[in-house]
């Protein structure tokens, strides 16, 4: 059902005034009022106060992942909640959701990851992986190593530490002063990494950080054996690994965490989003078993480290529960398997669309790239047209244009079937379709 206009009318009026909303235009949504308000999810779809129904392309920012509306995760959420929702972990304090979910993430994770840092989301987790690095290098007599370096078009968060080691200029470039120590090396050029470690001085480097697949900057898969060079590097000068799993962890790329597809084990692992499929906020970063023996070994004051929800105990039961369903659900073979069928209706789309220059994708993150002679004489870009003509249509997917691209991004729940794909093939293949009459 519906909202009544008036009812519409007020939530506009109240979200232009008082709602200063992330990653948006303040002035288009003061001109437009916002995008959607949304009011219900059941699956891959979301419902709005108007009654329209869409498809969450993007499982909202990635996270999704079991998709919305979800009975068991509000019930457990509800019996945490109740029976003890939060309580500290600082001081040794523990509770029993926390205890078990680390566990279960040392089952699940690559290589010897055992031990848990948790935090509230994903820009915590990798300010704290950037941290712990360096305590780890203090703890080791080698103070000296403070520098972390990460890759042009990655995005790690907006935390002071995560902007700083976001390879997306824009997000550095929104404010005047940013941390020091902060390195970027072109995303797909392994001698660039070796190059910067020589000039820089490989004991003054604390750490390499990466996303497995680059999301936010626009799905980009590195080329076979990209990271095994990388990883030899890093072990050759001794640099810690750090993989940011915040988009790709918990079956987004058909495996449970993006970095298996490579091959290689890393000595740090940051995750966020899909481990509560956004039922809760809830992030952490897992140590190697070698750091944590040594953090054990040499650490002597307490960790002074730690957030307020670290460890929260709603949260963490959330989480244990929505592994359960990415389990029972073989979620991470259906990434697989639907993300294949994903990738094939947009080698279709660009088979049939000349605009559609290049397709990518890894399990359910996919994108397409435009190209088009008339896109330099388009004020807005293409993408942009694109992703409202497909929202008015039914489908919620993203333009990406940062560093000059024109791309199109899609990462649809876990749960998604093989007639869904091809309904968000279709509808923005239609999308399509109107953009390029109207040129
Ligand atoms: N790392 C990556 C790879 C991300 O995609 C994001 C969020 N999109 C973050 C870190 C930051 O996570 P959060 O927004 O939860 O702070």
């Amino acid at each position: 059902m519906p909202h009544h206009t008036e009812d519409i009318r007020l939530l506009e009026e109240l979200d232009k005034k008082h709602f200063l909303h992330p990653t948006s235009s303040i002035q288009q949504q003061q001109d437009e009022g916002p995008a959607f308000i949304f009011k219900e999810g059941r699956g891959i779809y979301l419902e709005d106060v108007k009654g329209n129904i869409v498809i969450d392309g993007m499982s909202s920012l990635w996270n999704v992942n079991v998709g919305h509306g979800r009975e068991e995760l509000g019930e457990v959420a509800k019996a945490q909640m109740t029976k003890l929702a939060y309580t500290s972990s600082f001081a040794t304090f523990s509770n029993e959701p926390a205890i078990r979910l680390s566990a279960k993430l040392a089952e699940l994770a690559p290589g010897d990851l055992c031990a848990t840092f948790f935090t509230s989301g994903g820009s915590e987790a990798n300010d704290t992986a950037y941290k712990l690095a360096r305590h780890y290098w203090i703890l080791k007599g080698e103070p000296e190593r403070k520098k972390i370096i990460s890759r042009t078009k990655s995005y790690h968060g907006v935390s002071m530490g995560a902007t700083s080691a976001t390879g997306l200029k824009p997000f550095r470039d929104f404010t005047s002063s940013l941390a020091p120590d902060f390195f970027h090396v072109d995303h797909h050029d392994p001698v660039a990494l070796r190059d910067l470690i020589e000039a820089e001085g490989p004991e003054t480097i604390a750490a390499f950080i990466t996303e497995p697949v680059q999301g936010a900057g626009g799905v980009h898969i590195a080329q076979a054996n990209y990271f095994k060079e990388v990883k030899a590097i890093c072990d050759m000068y001794g640099i810690l690994f750090i993989t940011d799993e915040v988009i790709t962890g918990f079956g987004r790329t058909g495996k449970w965490f993006g970095i298996e597809h490579n091959g290689i084990t890393p000595d740090m692992m940051c995750f966020a989003k899909g481990v509560t499929s956004g039922y809760a906020q809830l992030g952490g970063v897992m140590l190697s078993k070698e750091l944590h023996d040594d953090f054990k070994k040499l650490s002597t004051g307490p960790l002074l480290h730690g957030y307020t929800y670290s460890g929260h105990a709603m949260a963490c039961a959330v989480a244990l529960k929505n592994i359960e369903l990415i389990e029972k659900e073989n979620l991470v073979e259906n990434a697989k398997l639907k993300g294949g069928g994903l990738v094939e209706g947009l080698h279709w789309l660009q088979e049939n669309k000349k605009m559609v220059s290049k397709v990518r994708g890894l399990g359910l993150m996919a994108a397409i790239e435009l190209s088009d002679e008339n896109l330099k004489k388009v004020q807005i870009p293409i993408s942009s047209s694109i992703v409202n003509e497909a929202a008015k249509r039914g489908l919620i997917c993203r333009s990406v244009t940062f560093d000059g691209q024109d791309t199109i991004v899609l990462a649809p729940p876990l749960i998604i079937k093989k007639e869904e794909i091809e309904k968000v093939v279709l509808l923005l293949h239609d999308a399509i379709d109107v953009v390029e009459r109207k040129k």
